[in-house]
């Protein structure tokens, strides 16, 4: 009996060896397809995923449970809440292989579905030459139904690769390390990421670096609405899906995505996966059409070598900053926030007149502009007060953005008074109105270099039948919003060019905003150490379309709003922060140095180029540099940098709120590690590679450079010029590998 039984087992091992290595044919219960990178197999039965290979790397990217998998949800919105849909509720499956690459899927009979023609159809195919599958689905049928959302594909039961890392084009770019204990840790089981909105790119990768990893991507070039998701299931395995919506219209019949979705192999990290994402981005409209690779940027937000961010009155920002360009000698040009009559984050739009009076706004900004000193002044983009007089004259709530419910997206922001705001439709024409008279009054009234639109990278889906865009799903915002910026600047007297900026990134903006608020290079100072990081996923694929700009980093206490009610004002706003956080400071400053972005500094003063003399020294100096390697740090296209080999310290971290918060919520000291020495390598135009360091060491450090020309495209042999804040200089010559 015992034999019998090791025999069984030894000859069950061995089938499932031959299954494993056998040439994929199709057999009753699995349909496969292929080409030389992947492998993807189907149940026959049902359609459901059962095999994805990476086939180069021999890795299998799914379990094998027995748990069954949709491959994608349809929400059917009824009077009594949403019925789901999947591939289990056909009573009828088929599946049509047109060849060794492509199959397409059909689910029909469904009792859920009184039309008899309502059917699923999802085609898949493979790239012949690249490590990539395109994934589409076509409902049918639908006519007189409502489809909430259209979850596809959905992949799931992603198994563990091991020293797994998650990049996600979360604004700036995001990366977890071991994505699935952090996500059990915190007890969050899906993470979500809107597009066009906090998603910049249609970029996410899951890598193990020295294994394989998972491509997942979009090929949308017309800024539809979507989200992206990774979730994790009871069993520890991983699903990625994406979220689609239809247009909320019963006359409808069929419905489609305009774009695939694209899910590749690849190997390596996020890097990698951006360099691979940056051969269909440099392609697409809004690259074509960007501000900055089309000179239509004003010449001054390209020639700011040191943003100062400062709040409240005119004296509390524009002499300092036009202090610190005299001892800079360099462009120094102002973020404004708090320069509004209404309170912060309550009394929106009635931002006339400016606190100071009408007079000396316009007096002061005119005499900084002589100096030299521009002004991107603060006006949300989206947001209206629902306890400002204008909101019920002007019967705002009419054109704010509704959910399906009919319900507005309405935020208390300001915990001090905890009046709310409601967030606006850039789909309707009143909105765009509103907002364009109110930046055309700060341009041509006040003549400010331009506007901070607050909030003008998300999208938001409306459904809201009384506005003139389609209902839900679509991308109306994106148009919305380029129609705004396009009505902004053809209103402008300006002599100059006006420049709008966005908060956070977006590929989808490039061609409607001139520079990018990017915070997250600062990202400590306000979500802290632990879980997600920053990383320049957006620059390394748009660095040369688009301005970056920004940074939280201060070396002072937070400030607070005069117009704020006086019984919580605390007693040190702007006070130096404990010295412990200096580094930090620095930290942040190379940082954005290395990774292209113009530098900024939060909340200055001019007491701290004596009080924190060594810090604004460094700025300066970083700020120096920065000015004479524009080709590489403004306009070059992001390389991976050769390693450097430099000790780590740990830092002390201040997590504090950006405007003063409520007693619990002051400066809360944290501890991290941190490299000492940043570097990061910018290729330019006329094909010159220039690689950025920056050390926060208080010693030197010698830095050893090895590298290959060849990665670059350098010829072997060349000359090498050092910059450093007194000019630069010929340092020497390469060979093939050179030591520097
Ligand atoms: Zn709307």
């Amino acid at each position: 009996m015992r034999v019998i039984r090791c025999f069984a087992v030894i000859l069950l091992i061995s089938f499932c060896t031959l299954l494993r290595a056998g040439s994929f044919l199709d057999h009753d219960e699995i349909i496969y397809i292929k080409n030389e990178h992947l492998l993807l197999g189907f149940n026959s039965k049902d359609g459901a995923l059962h095999r994805f290979d990476d086939i180069t790397e021999h890795v299998p990217l799914l379990a094998e449970t027995n748990t069954k998998n949709s491959l994608w949800q349809i929400h059917l919105q009824t009077p009594s809440g949403i019925i789901p849909l999947d591939i289990f509720s056909a009573s009828l499956f088929r599946v049509e292989k047109a060849n060794t690459g492509y199959l397409k899927m059909i689910w029909s009979g469904f009792r859920e579905m009184d039309n008899p023609d309502f059917e699923v159809v999802v085609s898949v195919w493979l790239d012949k030459n690249e490590p990539v599958s395109e994934w589409k689905i076509y409902l049918k049928g639908i006519r007189e139904r409502h489809i909430e959302k259209v979850i596809f594909p959905k992949i799931s039961g992603l198994k563990d690769m091991e020293t797994e890392h998650l990049a996600v084009a979360d604004w700036m770019g995001s990366l977890l390390e071991e994505p699935r204990a952090y996500m059990q840790k915190n007890s969050r089981n899906y993470f979500g990421w809107a597009y066009p909105g906090h998603l910049s790119m249609q970029l996410l990768a899951l890598y193990n670096p020295n294994k394989t990893g998972l491509y997942l991507s979009c090929n949308d070039s017309l800024a539809y609405r979507k989200n992206f998701g990774i979730g994790l299931d009871s069993q520890g395995y991983l699903s990625y899906q994406i979220d689609n919506f239809p247009e909320y219209d019963i006359s409808l019949d069929t419905y489609s995505p305009n774009y695939e979705a694209i899910i590749g192999v690849f190997k390596g990290d996020w890097l990698t996966a951006a360099a691979y994402y940056r051969e269909w981005a440099v392609q697409q409209k809004w690259t074509r059409e960007s501000r900055l690779k089309n000179g239509l940027v004003p010449s001054w937000v390209e020639e700011t070598a040191l943003w100062v961010w400062n709040r409240g009155n005119v004296q509390g920002v524009l002499p300092p900053a036009e202090a610190l360009k005299k001892r800079l000698n360099l462009p120094v040009n102002v973020l404004w926030h708090w320069w509004h009559g209404c309170p912060y984050d309550e009394g929106f739009p009635e931002y006339f007149p400016p606190r100071d009076g009408e007079t000396l706004f316009k007096d002061q900004i005119a005499k900084a502009e002589k100096q030299g000193v521009r002004t991107l002044i603060y006006m949300n983009q989206i947001q209206w007060g629902n306890t400002t007089e204008s909101w019920e004259k002007e019967n705002a709530f009419q054109h704010t953005v509704k959910g399906i419910d009919g319900k507005t997206i309405t935020h208390v922001y300001n915990i001090f008074s905890g009046k709310a705001l409601t967030t606006m439709c850039v789909g309707t024409p009143f909105w765009r109105d509103k907002y364009a008279s109110l930046a055309e009054k700060a341009i041509n009234d006040y003549h400010v270099g331009g506007i901070y639109m607050d909030q003008a990278c998300l999208g938001y889906l409306c459904y809201d039948p009384s506005h003139s865009h389609p209902l839900g799903g679509g991308n109306y915002w994106v148009e919305g919003s380029g129609e705004l910026t396009r009505k902004i600047r053809s209103s402008s007297r300006s002599a100059d060019k006006i420049a709008l900026s966005g908060e956070g990134v977006s590929e989808c903006w490039l061609p409607y905003l001139d520079l990018f608020l990017t915070l997250q290079v600062s990202k400590e100072r306000y979500a802290g150490v632990e879980g997600w990081q920053t990383i320049p996923l957006f620059q390394a694929v748009y660095h040369p379309y688009a301005v970056s700009y920004g940074s939280y980093s201060s070396l002072l206490s937070p400030p607070y709003d005069d117009l704020w009610p006086t019984e919580f004002a605390p007693a040190d706003t702007l006070r130096l922060l404990s010295v412990d956080f200096n580094q930090q400071f620095l930290m942040e400053q190379a940082r954005s140095f290395v990774w292209g972005i113009q530098p900024m500094i939060a909340n200055y003063r001019d007491f701290l180029a004596t009080d924190r003399e060594k810090e604004i020294n460094y700025l300066m100096k970083l700020a120096r540099v920065r000015s004479q390697g524009l080709k590489y740090l403004l306009y070059g296209e992001f390389a991976r940098a050769p390693e450097i080999k430099s000790p780590e310290r740990e830092l002390k971290i201040s997590r504090l709120s950006i405007y003063a918060g409520r007693e619990a919520e002051r400066v809360t000291e944290l501890q991290g590690k941190f490299p000492t020495v940043y570097a990061a390598a910018w290729k330019s135009d006329d094909r010159m590679l220039g690689i950025a360091i920056a050390s926060i060491l208080d010693h030197t450090f010698p830095v050893k450079l090895r590298f290959n020309t060849e990665t670059y495209g350098l010829q072997p042999a060349g000359e090498i010029f050092l910059i450093n804040e007194n000019g630069k200089k010929r340092s020497g010559n390469t060979a093939r590998e050179r030591l520097m």
